[in-house]
């Protein structure tokens, strides 16, 4: 079976959640079986050999898991994005819009030297308003992002074409 296919069949759907009309697409139930995890990990790095990457950067909080994994697999440095107001240091911040109301994330001053190239990894990609503020933090400290990775782009929302609207490479598994 395909990797996209292996992983359609791990990703649990919840309906109306977080709120009705909403179909929350779930990927715990992906890291909790191994074989679709590793395949997982092992897709991104293949997809990833092919560009030159300094630094391996995740969202808050699932992102973190893939991103953590992806990390340690290339042997690459790892950064944190982090919902506002968790970060000890010195600090880069962006605001977003959510579909009710605004957010934000931050990375640390130090996350990135001037020219590193960064990927971002996360578990979906939506509206892409999220990476596209992680993005824009990478570029405040004069990092070169060059791409970003998801298991998921739900492709309806444009989250993608923004982001690639924006010179990124998309990397995702499935749809
Ligand atoms: P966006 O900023 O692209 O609109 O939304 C993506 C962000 O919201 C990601 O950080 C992602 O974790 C979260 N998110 C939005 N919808 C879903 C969903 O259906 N499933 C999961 N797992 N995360 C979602």
């Amino acid at each position: 079976v395909s990797v996209s296919a292996l992983l359609k069949s791990r990703i649990r759907t919840v309906r109306d959640w977080p709120k009705p009309g909403v179909n929350f697409r779930d990927a715990t139930t992906l890291f909790h079986d191994p074989e679709a995890f590793r395949a997982t990990i092992d897709a991104f790095a293949e997809d990833c050999a092919k560009q030159e990457i300094d630094i391996i950067a995740a969202v808050d909080a699932r992102g973190f898991i893939l991103g953590g994994a992806l990390a340690y697999k290339l042997g690459k440095p790892f950064a944190l994005v982090r919902k506002k107001g968790k970060l000890p240091y010195k600090t880069v911040s962006e605001d977003y819009h959510l579909e009710y109301g605004t957010a934000a994330v931050e990375i640390h001053a130090d996350a990135c030297k001037a020219g590193d190239r960064v990927l971002i990894v996360d578990d979906l990609i939506a509206t892409g308003g999220t990476l596209l503020a992680a993005t824009k933090l990478f570029r405040v400290l004069h990092g070169e992002v060059i791409g970003v990775a998801a298991v998921i782009d739900l492709p309806e929302l444009g989250g993608s074409k923004r982001l690639r609207d924006v010179g990124l490479k998309v990397h995702a598994l499935c749809e």
